[in-house]
């Protein structure tokens, strides 16, 4: 998944602000990062941070929120779901404190022949689902479902296409991405080509993977779909993601 010979940069936390109840977007810069570049959406580094709990070091996957080249500086949006190394880390991260990340990999470009396109994921995810829905081609239909535990973690989405974003919540106790994968499997599609890009909690993503292809009839080119963590594993690796 991720070789070490991608080039690996020193960075210095520059800010850290609750976008949702359990969301920090954090915000990474400083010269060591002069030669980084990110040019596609869903792009996505390894972070290597310290545990705040115990002073091991680990290294996490993390999508790249925004890049700002001028500065140069990133923007992460990281879940603070408590029970991990790397959330612990965002959880205290304050200014000033140097991580460094390796990277990037990942790409995500607009399908030509798409008649629309049907985005899915939960909040880890949710990163690379608001930098495709920016980046797709102005006026083109888009579907995008994004669980969230509840109204107070809804986010505004930009985008050129003509997008409707449906926003699924979470009951108290449901485990994470259950609800995404029954909304998925219970939306009605725009006719046409549809391609998919859908990422979250592993067991969920290979439910919808099933769906998009056994019911939506979307072959490897036009579903993507990957697990980004699974439920009770560290550092999970989605064996079926097609990278
Ligand atoms: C390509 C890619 C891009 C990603 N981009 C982002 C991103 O932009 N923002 C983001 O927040 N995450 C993102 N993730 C997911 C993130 O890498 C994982 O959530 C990772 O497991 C977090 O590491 P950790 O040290 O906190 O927990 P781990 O040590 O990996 O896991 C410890 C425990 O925490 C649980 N856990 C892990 N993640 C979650 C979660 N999201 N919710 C609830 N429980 C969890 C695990 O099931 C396990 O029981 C991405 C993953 C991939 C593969």
């Amino acid at each position: 998944m991720f070789r070490s010979r991608r080039p690996r940069y020193q960075a210095v936390v520059e800010s850290v602000v609750r976008i949702a109840p359990r969301m920090a977007r954090i915000t990474l810069g400083g010269p060591g990062m002069a030669a980084f570049r990110c040019d596609e959406p869903t792009q996505w580094v390894k972070l290597f941070v310290t545990d705040p709990a115990d002073g091991s070091s680990v290294g996490r996957a993390y999508t790249i929120r925004r890049y700002i080249p001028e500065r140069p500086a990133v923007v992460i949006d990281i879940v603070l779901h408590g029970n991990g190394p790397a959330a612990r880390w965002a959880e205290a991260a304050v200014p000033g404190q140097e991580v460094s990340f390796g990277g990037p990999r990942g790409s995500f470009s607009a399908d030509a022949r798409a008649d629309f396109y049907l985005l899915a994921g939960d909040e880890s995810a949710q990163p690379a689902v608001l930098t495709i829905a920016e980046s797709l081609p102005p006026g083109v239909r888009a579907l995008a479902y994004l669980e969230v535990e509840g109204p107070q973690a809804e986010m505004d989405v930009a985008s050129p296409a003509d997008l409707d974003v449906v926003w699924v919540h979470r009951a108290v106790g449901q485990p994470k991405g259950r609800a995404l994968s029954e909304a998925l499997r219970s939306a009605s599609t725009p006719p046409g080509r549809g391609v998919a890009w859908a990422a979250g909690e592993s067991i969920s993503i290979r439910d919808i993977r099933r769906h998009l292809h056994d019911h939506l009839g979307m072959g490897r080119n036009e579903a993507y779909a990957k697990g980004y963590w699974k439920l009770d594993e560290a550092d999970h690796r989605d064996p079926d993601a097609s990278d």
